[in-house]
C-alpha cells in the first residue's frame, strides 16, 4: 500500500488497498482523500474500486465497508 497522505490506515485494511492519495478540491481547496483498492476488493455500498472522503472518520467508515470483489475487472487482473 502506498499512502501519500497523513491518514491513518488500520493494518487489517492495508493489504486491500493499492494507494491512498489526496487532492485539493478546486472550488474551496478542501483536501479530498482518495482510496484505490487492490484487485479482488470493492466498497460494499457502491461496488466501486475507489472512493473518496473528507475526514479520517469518513475514511474509517468507508474502509469498514470493503468486501471481496469478483467482478469481471478484478478476475481479469487476478488471472494475469
Ligand atoms: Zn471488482
Amino acid at each position: 500500500m502506498i499512502n501519500s497522505t497523513t491518514l491513518k490506515i488500520p493494518k487489517k485494511y492495508q493489504p486491500m488497498i493499492e494507494f491512498v492519495d489526496v487532492e485539493c478540491s478546486t472550488c474551496d481547496n478542501t483536501p479530498v482523500y482518495w482510496i484505490y483498492l487492490n484487485p479482488g476488493f470493492c466498497f460494499g455500498y457502491s461496488g466501486w474500486h475507489l472512493c473518496n472522503g473528507l475526514t479520517q472518520t469518513e475514511i474509517s467508515d468507508i474502509l469498514s465497508s470493503i468486501q471481496p470483489c469478483n467482478c469481471e475487472e478484478c478476475c481479469e487482473v487476478i488471472r494475469k
